[in-house]
């Protein structure tokens, strides 16, 4: 063998995207990235991906080639093996995904049954218990991120009867989370029986109220959250309108006496109600809490300026592998998760209905978001324009977000 000829060889740990005559590469370990815009070079990066990542370089490659090596082995993405030490081509091992989410893959597997490996996907469930006439957040809250709601008068309550016949049916043995919301929750007569009908003691019940309502509520909330034996979580908002520190001081007192565990979701609507929440989280030394933008139609461009990416937002993005891999397959923001409203339907995301609890078996509506390709996997490869962009594998996975504002690309990118 010529031992002036190399072997050239890209790190397993490369994720390459090549799209619109541009190519990314990613390292995941590293997350060093080079971009890609020459013709001669895209071609380069073509045939080494098309090639197991690894191909024959000569010495008298072009200088431009030469120096997208000298950056792939300066970045630790890939190195040179002289052909002498080897008579056959080295052989490079990576991962392959392993797509157990796949119906087809799923449907193949004759001897696992297709309910199993479906249930066993499904690892969070969202019921709303009530649901009351929502006048403070009419840009609807809880279809930008998962939220309580609040209102004054009642108009819906699930059954409680419909929801142990739902879910009894079947053993749902990799659940994790159950999230119990409402306008109300601790209004809702039945709610001490949730956990009775989840038996798995690794499931966590959250229970998510605004302040305002566990005010309205203290006794009652502490009688429940006390009495539940079951690990619990109590989910407190504050919404950017509520101001009143003695009285949020007043109830993390009254948490904190108890030994309940809880958490803080503040909604954002502007910098001033930023301003307010860091405070708060810094006054009260709140450990665990989230910051959700919130639009409410006429705070464009605060939203603009925090939820939509630029460049230099999506370059700093550094997913690992397993992000990587997932984002070709599913959405994590979605997969293994369902609601059921207090009407009784179940879905995804509110308005895309995939079946209630009244008509279908649980069974039934995972199958339904299966076959129609549903949330659960809507990925960017798959979506106009993420699909013709070399950061799709970058981005996080599509949210609530893109599906209120009915775009998928909360980018500043053409
Ligand atoms: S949101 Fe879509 S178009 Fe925008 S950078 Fe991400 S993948 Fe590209």
């Amino acid at each position: 063998m010529n031992s002036s000829k190399l072997w050239l060889c890209v790190e397993p740990s490369i994720n390459v995207c090549i799209k619109n005559n541009q190519a990314l590469l990613y390292d995941t370990v590293t997350k060093n990235k080079i971009i890609v815009t020459n013709t001669e070079l895209l071609s380069f990066v073509s045939k080494l991906i098309n090639h197991n990542n690894i191909i024959e370089v000569d010495n008298d490659v072009s200088a431009i080639i030469i120096e997208f090596i000298e950056e792939l082995q300066k970045k630790f993405m890939g190195y040179l093996i002289p052909q002498s030490l080897s008579d056959k081509k080295p052989v490079q091992l990576s991962n392959i995904l392993s797509v157990q989410q796949d119906i087809n893959k799923i449907s193949a597997q004759e001897k696992i049954s297709v309910t199993d490996n479906i249930l066993k996907n499904l690892k969070e469930i969202n019921i709303y218990l009530n649901n009351f006439e929502n006048e403070a957040y009419l840009f609807e809250a809880n279809k930008q991120f998962l939220y309580c709601s609040e209102g004054k008068d009642k108009v819906s309550e699930v059954e409680f009867s419909s929801i142990r016949n739902f879910f009894s049916t079947i053993n749902i043995n990799n659940l994790e989370v159950i999230n119990l919301l409402g306008s109300d929750v601790f209004e809702y007569r039945d709610i001490e029986k949730f956990p009775e009908l989840f038996d798995s003691k690794k499931i966590i019940f959250n229970i998510f109220c605004h302040i305002a309502v566990l005010i309205n509520n203290l006794e009652k909330a502490k009688s429940i959250l006390t009495n539940i034996k079951k690990r619990i979580i109590l989910s407190v908002y504050i919404s950017h309108s509520f101001n009143d520190v003695e009285k949020i001081d007043f109830v993390f007192k009254v948490l904190d006496e108890l030994s309940i565990d809880y958490q803080v979701f503040f909604t954002i609507i502007d910098e001033l109600s930023f301003e307010n929440s860091t405070y708060i989280i810094n006054k009260f030394n709140i450990e665990h809490y989230n910051l959700f933008p919130y639009y409410n139609g006429s705070n464009d461009n605060f939203f603009r300026d925090n939820v939509f990416n630029t460049l230099n937002d999506i370059l700093n993005l550094t997913p690992k592998r397993i992000d990587i891999n997932q984002r070709k397959t599913l959405n994590s923001n979605f997969f293994g998760k369902i609601t059921v409203s207090s009407t009784g339907e179940i879905f995804i995301y509110p308005n895309q209905i995939i079946g209630s609890i009244n008509t279908y078996s649980l069974l039934d509506c995972l199958v339904r978001e299966y076959n129609n390709n549903g949330l659960w996997f809507r990925i960017r490869p798959n979506i106009k324009p993420c699909q013709d962009c070399i950061y799709q594998f970058l981005c996080p996975p599509i949210s609530n977000y893109e599906l209120y504002f009915e775009r998928n690309n909360l980018c500043y990118l053409d």
